[in-house]
């Protein structure tokens, strides 16, 4: 376990004088923890801007994503994988079920040049405080807590575009100047706002539901998908020894299930997944291991704007609907990296634009993607209404995640994205992720 964050006895600040960042990140989450170690091992002198006070490290106990073997790829060459992997279990396998019968099954195992042969599920909190824990011991690295940005004031008599960072700390107000202001602060960024970018929001009505029991023994290191009647459930492992399941459903039919009692909601999940249904009702004790998170999808109109750049949630929030939303922030922080320490030895954004370019119609395709299953699952839920208010047909685009072997039906109505693409990431980005990989790693 990393040592307490708290120790910072001389401000992170620049002192009149000194010279000042040359990149700030708002928001010390994974994205921005992850962009301001790859800079620093560049030699870059970051400052990461965070709202929040320095986290106790924490086991954690919330949200869990599933790390792809694409990012854990990178995390690996950072020397960061073993402290990821303490505490919970290896995805091997995945399955997709739908009326009965096995429609899709995959290995981690059978991909060609994975990274690693599985996907890894992590607990936010823990990642993050491998990540702060990395971050320290990068020179050139600082993070400011508690720090709010209020602005980001164009230059007085420099190039119109070019943008500081406006920002109150416990010590007062202070103006930088940074040569790259990079918003990492998610979904609801307000560095997107304060730069004038403005961008597509549509928000569901109802979030997904989690159910989260012990894991049992017979379970294994699987990821199992099941279409049902009104919706779409996955079961997996998580860490800590528990199981998750996943109820992505239509919003008459959420509410329907967590307006009653406990045990018809236990019996929509037992329902789904037959396997798993008597541990599902002799594990499931209260209100307290079901949460409902919600979810927004979010396409700005671009990500770079004069010295500005968005990365992670903030650039492309998505559905959880294929667990991709960390999955594609950390691994635009490990391209970014390349790219913005190229963009300051030239001083020319041209290499930000590049990789924009090459990102967003495949983060796009990907939002098409989940918008046409949600659609899907709001068609044949037999009470009407619907998840999603979109329109237009998803897209299929090169490197489209819904592309290749096709935006596939389940066989019970949804839609299966490719697998390859999930795991192993934008074929087109691939190979900027394996150097990312391998700088030399503060665990090494
Ligand atoms: C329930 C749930 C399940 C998920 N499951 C998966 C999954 O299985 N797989 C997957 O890939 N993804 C999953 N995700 C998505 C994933 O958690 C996000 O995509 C990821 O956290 C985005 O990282 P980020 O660093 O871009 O943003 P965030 O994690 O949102 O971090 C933003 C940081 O910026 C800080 N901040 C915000 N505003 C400001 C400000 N104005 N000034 C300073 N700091 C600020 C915040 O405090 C925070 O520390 C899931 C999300 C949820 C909610």
């Amino acid at each position: 376990m990393p040592e307490p964050f708290t120790d910072s006895a001389t401000s992170p600040l620049p002192e009149a004088g000194e010279a000042g960042p040359e990149v700030a990140i708002v928001g010390a989450g994974p994205a921005g923890l992850l962009l301001g170690l790859l800079l620093g091992q560049r030699g870059r002198r970051v400052l990461l801007i965070e709202r929040e006070p320095a986290p106790e490290p924490s086991p954690g106990n919330g949200i869990c994503p599933i790390l792809q073997p694409a990012t854990l790829g990178v995390l690996d060459g950072l020397g960061l994988l073993p402290d990821l992997a303490k505490n919970t279990t290896p995805v091997t396998h995945g399955e997709v079920s739908a009326g009965g019968s096995t429609v899709a099954a995959y290995a981690y195992a059978d991909l060609p040049a994975a990274p690693v042969a599985y996907a890894l599920p992590v607990s936010i909190t823990q990642l993050r405080d491998v990540l702060t824990d990395a971050v320290r011991r990068t020179p050139g690295v600082d993070i400011v807590y508690e720090a709010t940005v209020h602005g980001l004031p164009e230059r007085d008599g420099e190039d119109p575009g070019l943008r500081g960072v406006r920002l109150e700390t416990g010590e007062g107000t202070r103006t930088l100047h940074p040569s790259l202001v990079v918003g990492c602060d998610g979904k609801r960024s307000a560095v997107r706002e304060m730069a004038g970018i403005s961008s597509e929001v549509k928000a569901f009505p109802r979030g997904y539901l989690e159910l989260r029991v012990p894991m049992p023994a017979f379970w294994g290191g699987v990821m199992r998908a099941f279409f049902t009647a009104d919706g779409y459930m996955l079961g997996t492992p998580i860490a800590d020894g528990q199981l998750l399941f996943v109820w992505i459903t239509g919003p008459e039919q959420a509410e329907r299930a967590t307006g009653g009692e406990l045990s018809a909601l236990v019996d929509r999940y037992a329902e789904g997944v037959p396997e798993a249904a008597d541990w599902i009702r002799a594990h499931t004790h209260g209100w307290d291991q079901i949460r409902e998170f919600p979810h927004h999808i979010v396409r700005p109109e671009r990500w770079v704007a004069g010295n500005v750049l968005l990365v992670g949630d903030s650039a492309h929030g998505v559905h959880v609907y294929g667990g991709q939303g960390l999955n594609l922030s950390l691994q635009d922080a490990a391209c970014l990296a390349e790219a913005c320490d190229e963009a300051l030895a030239r001083s020319d954004s041209a290499p930000l634009k590049r990789f924009e370019q090459k990102r967003r119609p495949f983060v796009s395709a990907f939002q098409d993607m989940q918008e046409a299953h949600l659609r899907a699952l709001a068609a044949r839920n037999p009470q009407g209404g619907g998840q999603s208010s979109g329109s237009g047909d998803p897209s299929s685009g090169s490197g489209n995640p819904s592309s290749g072997s096709g935006d596939r039906s389940s066989g019970g109505g949804g839609h299966l994205p490719d697998f390859a693409p999930l795991a192993l990431g934008q074929p087109e980005i691939r190979e900027t992720l394996a150097r990312a990989a391998h700088l030399p790693g503060p665990g090494r």
